[in-house]
């Protein structure tokens, strides 16, 4: 089968590649969205709101949104206006050839399965892991990396949350709802979270924290019964009797795909010029988390989702003038 051809194809479904294909759908680019596929709780089409419980600051919701509605009215708005939703993953890509190649399936087949003029990246960021081995037998298992999913499996349990930025944070808080007690272990002295958050958390009753502390295991056979916990103080080390453990210490870019392809900084987030989602390759562009690791808020990649349809379409239209 030769390879489907479209103006635009979208990898990647947050809030930024969303928005980028509303905007795109409604300038007439009929673009086609690679949403991704679920894999695990922390990898799942429409990005890292899914994971997410309450919004609070997206402006329009003065009562607050859950992140999966706001996901899913996204998608809907974007599929209202023409842009077409496959739900699988991009395995390789060409993007310096013209037109674009993008492979879905077997990457090395000789034909790629859609080629684009224009391709906006929206692949997002990832939910980083402690690198434990316990991680992969216990994830499903009691383990999670998102209360929204999994919290209410939870009620009148005792859980423990690892970090102490605002992910830990609302997370903790949110799963107060369900948990008797939850612990945040974090491994410095104070949190990185923002005050309100923190003094949110401080009031809760139903949260403890655990400063100075990393987790040397989690525990458990097939689930989570416990961790063993180390003050990095004192070195003491201690059990912690737990049914449930949340991870949330930060994210990664998924950008492995464009290893070699485009330019990235050091972490490997995606850049694009100043002030723009274009990139170093005519025709790629790229917006939201991928790209961006000072703001990383659904509205931010929202806004840049917009620029980067806008910028696609001026580029697309200046081929043709
Ligand atoms: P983050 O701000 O990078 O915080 C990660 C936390 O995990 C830090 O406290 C860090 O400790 C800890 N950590 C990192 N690696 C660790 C390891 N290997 N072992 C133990 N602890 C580790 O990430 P985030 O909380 O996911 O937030 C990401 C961004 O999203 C932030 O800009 C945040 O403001 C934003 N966000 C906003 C909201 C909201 O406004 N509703 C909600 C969630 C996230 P250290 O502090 O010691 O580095």
């Amino acid at each position: 089968m030769p390879p489907a051809h479209r103006e635009v194809v979208i990898i990647g479904s947050g809030p930024a590649g969303l928005t980028a294909a509303i905007y795109s759908a409604r300038a007439d680019l009929a673009p086609l969205v690679l949403e991704g596929e679920p894999s695990s709780n922390s990898d799942q089409p429409g990005g890292q709101l899914m994971l997410t419980t309450e919004v609070e600051n997206f402006p329009g919701f003065p009562e607050g949104v859950m992140g999966p509605v706001l996901m899913s009215d996204m998608r809907a708005q974007a599929t209202r206006f023409g842009a077409e939703i496959e739900t699988v993953k991009a395995s390789r890509v060409e993007l310096s050839a013209s037109p674009i190649g993008i492979w879905v399936g077997d990457p090395v087949a000789d034909e790629p399965t859609h080629t684009a003029d224009a391709v906006i990246i929206s692949t997002g960021a990832r939910s980083v892991m402690l690198g434990l081995e316990a991680e992969e037998r216990l994830i499903g298992h009691g383990l999670s990396t998102c209360a929204t999913c999994d919290g209410f499996f939870f009620r009148d349990q005792e859980i423990a949350v690892v970090g102490g930025g605002d992910s830990a944070i609302e997370e903790a808080t949110f799963l107060t709802k369900f948990a008797s007690k939850v612990t945040i272990i974090h491994r410095r002295d104070e949190l990185r979270a923002s005050k309100i958050m923190q003094s949110r958390a401080f009031d809760n009753p139903r949260i403890e924290f655990a400063w100075n502390t990393v987790v040397d295991d989690i525990l458990g056979d097939d689930k989570v019964t416990g961790m063993r916990l180390r003050d990095t103080v004192t070195d003491k080390v201690r059990e912690l009797p737990v049914t449930g453990v949340f991870i949330a210490i930060g994210h990664r870019p998924n950008t492995d795909l464009f290893a070699g392809q485009l330019p990235m900084d050091d972490n490997g987030y995606l850049l694009t010029h100043p002030d723009r989602s274009t990139t170093d390759l005519e025709g790629v562009f790229a917006c939201g988390d991928v790209q961006d690791h000072t703001y990383r808020q659904a509205i931010t990649a929202a806004a840049s989702g917009c620029m980067a349809a806008i910028d696609a379409e001026r580029w697309l239209q200046s081929r043709h003038d």
